[in-house]
């Protein structure tokens, strides 16, 4: 492709990307194709010719596009939505164009300084200590692609850490603490380090929320066993529920095991924290003062216009109150990759805060989202975005047949169906476990309902303990209060239907 013809085709390709915005209302919110649908229509063999770059776009929009699931659709209330800002995508757009590894301060210098640069921004944003600044020059920021592998770098420095400071540890003997209610990445961490987990408990009464003396008994449990806890992986906003663990007593708890590490994941929730009066909620004070790391994705998901951060994926922001934690556990520098910028000590090198060595250039999204926006225009869209979940949990509320399982945390609420009064008087007098398993049968009759109509909505499950849920988590860049208001008329259509159908 020449010059001309990119300049054309890049045309026509934004034409049809505003298109395909225009007209997502239209489109389906969940792909409706079958397995194997693309398998079997394509060639299983790469074309021997070049083809005609005009029958290959066609084909985006013929074969690609249907299998899509449009997480950007304003009925889209599942997971936590993720999408992307225009701005954003004209961000990735200008990276692909310099596209380059950005692995060391001289492969791009431009890379590595708008990080540093962003990062700090994104820092005061969110109300983070200046101890975690990169302008600290000893803590600081770096984007990484997910939360799930910010966890596994932080358990990686975690434990270099720990062992550094306790020689006799054995690996075997390590443990990395979660609890029930922390995302899959926990245990991801535990698999590919190859070290044990353990899940602590929570309870519905704590909002599902760690507390300080589960953690006082279990770190007791586990050292009379020999046992090394090195990292706590606590979250602000589990996926669950919205969950925030008691960070206060967490702190408190670790200021007498110096040498574990409290790393917080706020993957979802942790943008949110943009807005001065959710602060309290996200336990900000405690985390400037006792998380030694902080990893929020300025791409998760939520609110009506785009992905909460207004970042389209990738744009995990990690923080770390010690770089050197990071560089001591990850700087492998053989000579191919030495400069004398970072020899002297005057550039970052990010190769050594991340797992790979190459490295997207994914601070110019950021930058476009924060410059376009400013501080005062994410704040509005963070809470708009609330406001919208609030109004779906007052719906909630009035009506008889629904309830909330948790109070609603920020944009996302967790609901089921209330037994309906006839169960309930036949249930009378019954065990704990009877009136929950019959609860959540009819909440998973109305769950696979409302899903058969996934062109319409998508709304996804969850279990708190034993209890089966649905999560409505309120995102995509147009979802309007109408929307909410047809999401709660299906919702409520859905269940009449699935209780009639329950009942026979
Ligand atoms: N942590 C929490 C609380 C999440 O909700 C999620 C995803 O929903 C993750 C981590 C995983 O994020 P990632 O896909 O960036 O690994």
């Amino acid at each position: 492709m020449d010059i001309e013809e990119f300049r054309k085709a890049g045309y026509q390709a934004i034409d049809r990307i505003c298109d395909y915005y225009a007209s997502l209302q239209e489109r389906p919110v969940v792909s409706q194709v079958q397995p194997g649908y693309l398998v079997d229509a394509l060639p299983s063999n790469p074309p021997e010719q070049a083809e005609d770059f005009n029958s290959i776009a066609d084909d985006f929009q013929k074969m690609i596009l249907p299998g899509i699931t449009n997480w950007q659709h304003p009925n889209f209330f599942a997971y936590f939505p993720t999408a992307c800002s225009l701005e954003g995508i004209l961000g990735d757009l200008y990276s692909s164009s310099v596209s380059n590894p950005g692995f060391n301060w001289l492969s791009s210098p431009a890379c590595t300084e708008l990080e540093q640069v962003v990062m700090d921004w994104c820092a005061k944003l969110i109300g983070l200590g200046d101890h975690f600044l990169n302008k600290s020059g000893v803590g600081g920021g770096v984007i990484q692609t997910t939360a799930s592998e910010a966890c596994i770098v932080i358990c990686v420095a975690a434990r270099a850490r720990y062992v550094r400071e306790n020689p006799e540890a054995k690996l075997e003997d390590l443990v990395i603490y979660t609890t029930t209610q922390t995302h899959s990445l926990g245990v991801k961490a535990g698999l590919v380090l190859g070290l044990e987990v353990r899940a602590l408990p929570v309870k519905p009464e704590d909002e599902y929320g760690l507390r300080g003396e589960t953690l006082h008994q279990a770190l007791a449990e586990d050292h009379a066993q020999g046992k090394r806890p090195f990292v706590l992986i606590g979250t602000v906003g589990t996926t669950s529920s919205g969950a925030v663990d008691n960070l206060e007593e967490i702190g408190e708890v670790l200021k007498e095991h110096p040498s574990i590490w409290l790393h917080v994941d706020s993957a979802w929730a942790g943008v949110a924290m943009a807005c001065p009066e959710y602060r309290a909620f996200g336990k900000l004070d405690a985390i400037n003062k006792y998380a030694e790391s902080y990893d929020t994705n300025f791409h998760k998901a939520s609110m009506r216009l785009n992905s909460w951060g207004l970042v389209n994926f990738d744009a995990s922001m990690l923080w770390v109150r010690s770089r050197k934690n990071l560089t001591d556990a990850l700087d492998v520098t053989p000579e191919f990759l030495r400069t004398k910028q970072h020899d002297a000590g005057l550039v970052v090198d990010y190769r050594n805060w991340h797992l790979g060595l190459g490295r997207r250039f994914r601070s110019l999204k950021v930058w476009f989202v924060l410059r376009r926006y400013g501080i005062e225009g994410f704040r509005k869209h963070i809470r708009e975005g609330v406001e919208l979940n609030e109004y779906f949990a007052s719906l909630v509320r009035a009506s008889p047949s629904f309830e909330l399982v948790t109070t609603p945390s920020l944009a996302l609420s967790v609901f089921r169906l209330t037994l309906p009064p006839s169960v309930s008087s036949e249930l009378e007098g019954k065990d704990e476990t009877t009136v929950r398993t019959a609860q959540n049968d009819l909440n998973r009759a109305f769950h696979t309902r409302i899903s058969a109509h996934s062109d319409k909505i998508f709304l996804t499950q969850t279990m708190l303990n034993d209890t089966f849920c649905v999560r409505f988590a309120v995102g995509a860049q147009r979802t309007r209060k109408a929307h909410v208001d047809a999401a709660w008329e299906l919702v409520q259509e859905n269940a009449r239907e699935a209780t009639e159908e329950w009942l026979q």
